[in-house]
């Protein structure tokens, strides 16, 4: 599969150290997941190759005023529109998407661009008057931010581009040099990506973009004591790795997902099933904040069902590159065996897989399950694919008790029209975001967004708070 057929065609990027590609003569071979043609390489980077990221950084260059930041991110965002066609097919090529996540995917990143811009714009500086208390003085303290002096950016899959521009965005808005690691499974994307920023007048030195052996970049990366900051997206594993190797540095981590929508007697039963459908089956799947768990009050688990089945018939799946496709696979063909493996176990459990289920290759068809078990592997622990397990509860309290029964915390959906027992919901769910009559995955995309327990630290992302990870407060007070 991995073997370099034809390269006519094929995109040849290299890894970038502040814009110079770099020549190792190691390549990394990017596949396309649904038929295996060979999409693209990235000529890998070194341990060497690392540190003079590092160094480079360092070293610094051009100090851009807040107008030139904003006008980087301006100028990249109208170039990523213009090339809205390359990128959704690179993005679906290169991940398996249908062509509509990825062209849906540049929309969000297209608003990542255009709120980082805006808030090159502001100003968040605070003033405190120091004679508010009876010792009080004549002095002011103002804040002001500053810059990191370098900061690593470490993102997974499931977005190719959403994910980096998530990261580098903010970072620049900063003011803060970044060396971005994506994921070696949709690195072309990532690097395209880059290539638009220097051309829509980045300074090469705020960043870079490596590939490679895990132990010459991302741990280098991660361990390097002249970074401040590292902000990861991926699963919890590596999140936690990372905590624990990173030692003295701000880490960010944004890790898995297993989110409830959970349905009560009075929904807009409509409104429910089109959402469960949505958050399930979007992205094939493979996103943090996808429905992974479909909770449903006893008494309308029957018409729910009923109705959810004929719905999922809607998301067909296929070539991704299709445009009537609305499913396409998953990362890779490994993922797909694990998901089938998982539905196989909860079939033995006693599980009822009512449509879909079949695999072939990496493409996974969207597969509707009920009678799981509440211990299934697919219940306890996050799958990351098109999988609609729809479980029972009998109230409130036993559907807030299973919600928060899994060691995740990322997200939720409540679909109710009784506000008591949103309030409910909203308090006692344990999780970083409670949406009522909404997706877990709801957001803009500079609003606050992360999760607690084993999804996260509990420091959000999102445009604002993520350019706020990305300095440091300065205080500094004056006779006033
Ligand atoms: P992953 O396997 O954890 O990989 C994520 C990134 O970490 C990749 O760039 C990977 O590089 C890198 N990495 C691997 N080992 C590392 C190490 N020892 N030190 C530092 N970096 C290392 O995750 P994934 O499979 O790509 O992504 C899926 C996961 O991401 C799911 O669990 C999903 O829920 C989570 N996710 C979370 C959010 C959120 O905001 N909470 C959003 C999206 C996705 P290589 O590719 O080179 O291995």
């Amino acid at each position: 599969m991995k073997e370099l057929t034809s390269m006519q065609n094929k995109l040849t990027l290299a890894s970038l150290v502040a814009s110079v590609p770099v020549a190792s003569g190691k390549l990394l071979i990017v596949t396309n997941p649904y038929n295996g043609d060979v999409v693209g390489t990235v000529e890998t980077a070194s341990a060497e190759d690392t540190q003079r990221a590092i160094s480079t950084a360092l070293k610094g260059g051009k100090i851009l005023s807040r107008y030139e930041r904003y006008q980087v991110l301006d100028t990249a965002k109208k170039l990523l529109i213009n090339r809205k066609q390359e990128f959704a097919q690179l993005i679906s090529s290169e991940s398996g998407l249908c062509i509509y996540e990825a062209e849906y995917e540049i929309g969000r990143a297209h608003d990542v661009l255009l709120f980082a811009s805006i808030e090159c714009l502001k100003d968040d500086g605070q003033i405190y008057s120091c004679d508010i208390s009876p010792k009080g003085k004549q002095r002011k303290i103002f804040t002001t931010r500053e810059p990191l002096n370098l900061a690593v950016a470490i993102t997974p899959f499931n977005h190719p581009l959403n994910q980096v521009a998530h990261k580098i965005a903010p970072a620049l808005a900063a003011g803060t040099p970044v060396i971005l690691k994506p994921s070696e499974k949709t690195p072309l994307t990532a690097i395209r990506f880059v290539e638009l920023l220097y051309e829509a007048g980045l300074p090469p030195y705020m960043l870079s973009v490596l590939l490679g052996e895990t132990k010459d970049i991302a741990e280098v990366l991660v361990q390097a004591p002249e970074v401040d900051l590292v902000s990861f997206t991926g699963s919890v594993p590596v999140g936690k790795k990372i905590a624990q190797t990173a030692g003295y540095k701000k880490v960010i981590l944004e890790l898995g997902g297993n989110d409830p929508i959970i349905v009560l007697e009075d929904a807009n039963l409509n409104l429910a099933v089109e959402l469960a459908a949505e958050g399930a089956f979007r992205n094939s799947g493979q996103r943090c904040t996808a429905v992974k768990r479909i909770l449903v009050q006893q008494s309308i688990a029957e018409e729910f069902t009923k109705r959810f089945l004929k719905k999922a018939t809607e998301y067909t799946s296929g070539d991704p590159s299709n445009p009537a496709t609305k499913v396409g696979t998953v990362i890779d063909e490994a993922s797909a065996i694990y998901l089938e493996e998982v539905i196989n176990q909860a079939v033995k459990q006693g599980a009822r897989v009512l449509l879909g289920g079949k695999r072939s290759g990496a493409l996974l068809e969207p597969t509707v399950i009920v009678n799981v078990p509440r211990n299934a592997q697919m219940i306890v622990k996050e799958s990351f694919g098109p999988l609609a397990p729809i479980l029972t509860f009998t109230d409130i309290d036993d559907a807030i008790a299973l919600s928060n029964s899994t060691a995740y915390g990322l997200s939720s959906g409540v679909i109710t029209n009784n506000m008591e027992y949103a309030i409910r919901f909203i308090k006692e769910l344990k999780v970083g975001t409670v949406n009522i009559n909404e997706v877990p995955g709801y957001r803009i995309e500079n609003s606050p967004f992360g999760g607690i327990k084993d999804s996260g630290l509990g420091i959000k992302e999102g445009v604002i708070e993520a350019i706020k990870c990305f300095s440091y407060v300065k205080t500094f007070s004056m006779p006033w």
